[in-house]
This record gives C-alpha cells, structure tokens and sequence, in this order.
C-alpha cells in the first residue's frame, strides 16, 4: 500500500533479511529513504524491527556498492566491457542456444536464492525447464532448509510447515533445538519471550551445542555433541513410551509406523542417547517429560538439525515426537521449521529446487510433469533428475556444466568445500552473474555481468516461516541500469525462445510481477497448498494471507482434523536408524567444527556491511574456542591461529568462549576470502550431504588448530 504526504511517499513492504518476514513502512522523497519503520498491521511483526530491519534504510542509495551496467568479457583473460542491455541479454541467449545445441539442455545450470521473490523465481523455474528443457534448477536455499522439506514430507506427506506465529501465544512447552532465534529470528524471538513473560509456566527447553542468545530464557539448556539430535529425540520417545506418556489414540487414529520404530527406539535408553548426545540422563528424561507432559508443544528449529548429513532423519525424530504425543493441528503445538531466507518458501513453492516442480510437484512423477507442462503449453518437461546444489558445482569440476546462471547469490564465498567450487566456477565455459551488489566474491568468474535491482527497488510476493504470502513493494527505481530479477530471466526467456526449438515455447512476455504471480497462483491449484484465489488485488484488499488459501479464508493451522497429506490420510513413523556427522574427529582433527550466525550480519555481508553500527557488533572473524581447549594449546584470546583441514586451510584470531562445550569451535559464516588472507570459511566445510535431502553438512567439520603466522 502506498501513501503520499506532501513530497512523502510510505510504501508497506516487508524486510529482505530472515524468514520471520516482517512488515515495512519505507518512506521516501521520492529518490532517498528516509526512514523504515516497522508496520503495525503486519502479523509476522506488529510493528516490531530487529536491528538488521530497523537499518535497512542505511543500505539504500549507496551506487557505489551496487553493480549499475551489464558487463561483458569475451575470454577468459580479457576484462570486462560495459555493454548495452540489448548486447548482454543476446550474449546470454546465445550462449544458452550454443550449449542447448551442442551438449544438450543438461550442460546448462541456474543456481538462485532464497532472496529471490516468488515471482523471479517462477520464471527461472519456467526458463530453466519449460524452454531450456533441464531440471538442473537448484537454489542456496538447499543450503539450509531442504533437510527440512525432507523430513516433512517423510512425515506428514507434504513440505508444509503446520504451525503458526500465533502458536508461541499458546505454547506450554517449546523447544528449540538448533536455532539461535535471538540471533536469527529476533522478532520471533521476542514474542516468544512476551509469551513467557505472560505465561512463567512455560517450559523453553534449548537444544544446542552452543549456549546461545537464545539459551539464555531456557528452562533446561542441553548442550548436545554436533550432530547427536536423532539420539535425543529417540532417547526422549523411549522414555515417553516407557512412562506412558504417549497419546495412544491419536497414534491409533492418525499415524503409521509406530510399531516399527519402537522396535528401533529399544536400543535407545535414556542413559545410551545421553551418551550419544553427551548429556546428562536426568536432563534428557526431564525434557521427555516437559514435551510430553504439557497441554501445548511447540518446536522450532533450524539449520542445527538441517545442515548435517542426518538433516531429515533429526527432523523426522523431532516431528515423531509430536506424532507419539499429539502435539499437532491444536494452538500452541507442532513441529515449526523456520526459514532462514525471507523466500525460501516461495521458493519451495515455485519449485525453484533440482527436486521440486510448481504446486509442491515433483520432477520424478511423470503426472505431475505431465501436468505442469499442459499449464506451460508445452508438450513435455525434462524426466532427467536435475542437479542440486553440490552436484551442480561438481558437475561443473568436471567440465560438464558450460552455462551457469547464478542469480543473487555468492556460492564462491557460501558454498562448503571452497576450492572445488571455485575450480568449477574457473571450468565454466559461461559464468553469468546476476547480482546487486559489487562486493559478491563470486563476480570475479563472472563472464557476463547482469545488474539487477533489489530491496526497495522491487514488486513481488515472499512467503515467510508461517505460510503468509506478503507483497513486497518498490519504494524507488533501481539505479543506474539495474532490472528486476524476473524481468531479466522473462527477457532472455523472449530472445532463447526465438532461436531453439519452436515446440518448445512457454508464454514468456509477462507484463508486470502481478501477472507472473497471477500465472503462478493457478499452478497450485487442487494442490495441498492451494492459493489459486489470491492475486494482488486479494492481497492489497485483505492484507497478508496464509496457504492453503480456499473458500476466501487463509489457513492458520494444518492437520488439525488429523488428516495428513499422506496417500494413506496418516502421518507417517520413520525407521530412523543411528548416525552422526559424516567428518568425524580423530587424532589428526580433533576439533568439532561447527557455524553459524552473528545477530548483526546477513549471508555474505553485502548489506549489512554497509551500515556501521551493525558492523561494530562483530567487526572481525574470529575462531571461538572453549578456554579449556586454548590452555591446553597454549594459546590467548587474541592470538592468531590457523584452522585446517584436509579441505582447506584458513587464519583468523581465536578468543575464549566458554558457551561452547570443550572439544567444540565456531566461527561465524559471514566472513569470506577478503576478511581471511584468501580462503573463507567455507574453505573448510565438507560438501558431503543428507542423502535425501542432498544438503551438505556446512554446521560441522573436524579441524586442527595451532598457533600461526600470516602465510
Ligand atoms: Fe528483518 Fe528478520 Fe529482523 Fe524481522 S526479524 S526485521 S524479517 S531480519
């Protein structure tokens, strides 16, 4: 919604950081921001801003940070030209023609964002295998919740979070485990402390090898090794199941499965899992008892269940202790995956993942790629499994990729096993680079440049954590020649289907955002997500929606009649066997790894380093150590150490810090090549990865440390 005061204009949009998804108010003169605020009315935040929101306005009107022309480089060692829009938008359809023609549509790649709106993201999904005809389509959203997506739909049936907001008013119990809420979710997580402070009954159990921000409200705090969370969760159902603590109805009436992983879970004692886990066994049994004993249970987790090899079996864990308890479907309860990226789940609704299609469709079901391609007009799409994000990179290694398309994101700097994806990104025949800021490492492999405009400068829709679409507004024109995302990929869309083969022409042309969404909506028609009725006008009369949106009416919770989107209409017990993360310490590597946020800082940094009150919370990386683990090598806080791995190896100061367990380090992810003498932090990530999921293990690897000297 727009209103003018005066030479004033105050534009509702949301803010571009995390999933919480909260509402603006962005008031400009026209050319400048001159303020943000937080909106009222909007339901992720009721006015509420965290420090990363309330600065936004600093980020804006700063063309020296941004990229404002497309550029071009016609070898690989010749620099970069300016060029015209018209000779970049040919060079980049040319050079998907020429790949398509001479390798096949599979020597083709997109790698996108969760920052992406719904509506770029759509129409890089349509791009990519509706004309260009491959699946290898896959986002940095893999990166952090597809474990999550994984274990819904293991679960549940389908990738759809069954909780809301509104539930931390209603919770007697919640557990967090994996999450530093306060850092990454700030908004959530004050409302989640309101909700204690109005209710000191509730129980907040903290699950987290750190003792975090977010430990700091915990009720009981359990301080898990790095990848233990299947033996918690097991070990707390044992107890559950003992103590006849389980909803025995609601297992009979809803679910399947059980029977089989009780069996499993016999070898779970609570004295085995807290072993496993490296816990206390009262304190497992004690958060048993609280989860399963309260009226109301929420969870809400993020990367520290998502980012490891066992990604969807600790999701599957978690969601089965709601399952065996009830705890789903009623205010207050459910197994609540929070995104990170303000659009991970637009994302995962366009189908803007190697694994998914529109309308939570699935490349590997032949109906439903039949009924995609009737929608697109096309007469088939790609049965090829596309690429995901690590495969993408490693397909590229070996010479088998020739165009990659990255849009607004830094893989060079965020992707884990750094050398390799910057071998891959040299191997590249065409690497294009579609990005608003400058600072993006990953530019310097770039063969052509696209500008493209960003937060306030764009129209859309994101879907945050809670299911609720919100239109995202412009407040100003980008600058220099900067484009919209969408309008970018509809251009080259335009000029490729002119050259390759003409049975194969999706509608691209698209006017306006409203009418790729309007495009988009009907894809998820009859669909478990159905929003088919919503368009701009729906959202701009009625404000933010949740899906399913049917009859007129938005959904705030699913599965509240116990149906499950399971082709049984039951949730679903997993035999979920025991494993730990895939770089296991040893003698050579003897310290356990593990990443994360800063509360001041976003992805790579490209925002938020341009506001210095943000930068000063952190200015510097730094390896977190226990003082314990510092004593016994002989090292100070202060001190510069090298940190390496059989993948990398990197130099930073190291400082004490006794919220870690001994035996376990941290740094924070934000920092690459730049800040660390040439190699980032993902220099020493491993890029193994769930199975299922295919999300590599970025939240834990084994490391050495020694004193050191700059190299
Ligand atoms: Fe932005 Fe997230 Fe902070 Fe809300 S909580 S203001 S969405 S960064």
């Amino acid at each position: 919604m727009t209103e003018t005061t005066g030479h004033h204009h105050t534009v509702s949009s949301i803010c571009c950081y995390c999933g919480t998804g909260c509402g603006v108010e962005i008031t400009t003169d026209g050319s400048r921001v001159l303020a943000v605020t937080g909106d009222g009315a909007h339901p992720a935040n009721f006015g509420r801003l965290c420090s990363k929101g309330r600065t936004l306005g600093d980020t804006t009107g700063r063309p020296s940070a941004r990229l404002l022309r497309p550029t071009l480089r016609l070898a690989k060692d010749e620099p970069a030209q300016e060029v015209s829009w018209d000779s970049a938008l040919d060079a980049v359809s040319g050079k998907l023609a020429d790949a398509i023609r001479e390798h096949g549509p599979d020597s083709v790649g997109f790698y996108l964002s969760g920052q992406l709106l719904t509506e770029d993201y759509y129409l890089f999904n349509k791009l990519a295998r509706g004309l260009v005809g491959t699946n290898n389509v896959d986002t940095n959203s893999r990166l952090c919740m597809s474990s999550a997506v994984t274990g819904y739909k293991l679960t549940l049936g389908a990738d759809a979070p069954p909780a809301c907001y509104d539930d931390f008013d209603h919770a007697e119990c919640v557990l967090i485990a994996g999450s530093n809420m306060a850092f990454a979710h700030p908004v959530l997580f004050r409302r989640l402390e309101d909700a204690k402070a109005a209710n000191p009954a509730m129980k907040i159990i903290v699950v987290d090898p750190r003792r975090t921000d977010t430990a700091s409200i915990a009720d009981l705090y359990l301080p898990v090794l790095p990848g233990t969370d299947v033996a918690l969760f097991h070990g707390m159902l044992n107890v559950m199941i003992w103590e006849e603590l389980i909803d025995r109805d609601y297992i009979a009436q809803h679910t399947e499965g059980f029977a089989v992983l009780k069996q499993r879970l016999q070898e779970f004692t609570p004295r085995a899992a807290a072993e496993l886990c490296g816990i206390s066994e009262q304190d497992l049994v004690t958060a048993a008892r609280w989860f399963a004993q309260s009226a109301a249970t929420l969870s809400c987790y993020t990367m520290g269940l998502n980012q490891y090899s066992n990604g969807s079996d600790k999701n599957a864990a978690l969601i089965h202790l709601h399952l065996a308890t009830g705890h789903i479907g009623r205010p207050g309860c459910g197994p609540f995956s929070l995104t990170g990226q303000p659009n991970a789940m637009g994302g995962r609704e366009v189908g803007g993942l190697a694994t998914a299609l529109p309308g939570h469709r699935e490349p590997g079901n032949a109906e439903h790629r039949a009924e995609v391609a009737a929608l697109w007009g096309v007469p088939a799409l790609p049965a090829t499994p596309g690429l995901a994000a690590v495969e993408l990179f490693e397909a590229a290694a070996e010479g088998k990729i020739k165009v990659l398309w990255i849009v607004c994101t830094n893989p060079a700097q965020s992707m884990p096993e750094q050398a390799l994806v910057r071998a891959a990104l040299e191997q590249v025949d065409c690497v294009i680079v579609q990005e608003a800021f400058n600072s993006s490492e990953t530019l310097a492999y770039a063969d052509i440049v696209l500008p493209a405009a960003t937060w306030p400068e764009k129209d859309g829709t994101v879907t945050n954590s809670e299911r609720r679409i919100s239109r995202v507004r412009a407040a100003l024109p980008a600058p220099g020649q900067a484009r919209e995302d969408w309008r970018i990929a509809d251009d080259v869309a335009q000029r490729l289907a002119a050259t390759i083969a003409p049975e194969r022409l999706p509608a691209f042309g698209f006017v306006d955002a409203a009418a790729v969404f309007a495009e988009h909506a009907t894809t998820t028609a009859g669909r478990d997500l159905d929003y088919s009725a919503l368009s701009y006008e729906v959202l701009e009369a009625r404000g933010p929606q949740q899906w399913p949106f049917r009859d007129g009416h938005g959904t705030a919770r699913l599965y509240g009649d116990g149906v499950f989107a399971t082709a049984s209409g039951r949730a679903q017990f997993v035999d979920v066997a025991w494993r730990t993360v895939s770089d296991k310490v040893s003698a050579h590597f003897p310290l356990r790894l593990t990443t994360g946020r800063l509360r001041d800082h976003w992805h790579t940094m490209s925002r938020t380093a341009l506001v210095p009150t943000l930068t000063r919370h952190v200015e510097e990386p730094q390896l977190a150590m226990h003082p314990r683990d510092l004593q016994r090598q002989r090292l100070s806080s202060g001190d510069l150490v090298k940190v390496r791995n059989k993948r990398g190896t990197i130099y930073l100061p190291v400082v004490a810090d006794d919220t870690l367990r001994p035996g376990v380090a941290f740094i924070a992810m934000h920092w690459g090549g730049a800040a660390l003498g040439g190699q980032g932090i993902n220099a020493l990530t491993t890029r193994v990865g769930d199975p299922l999921s295919r999300q590599p293990e970025l939240k834990h690897a084994a490391v050495a440390v020694e004193a050191a000297r700059l190299p």
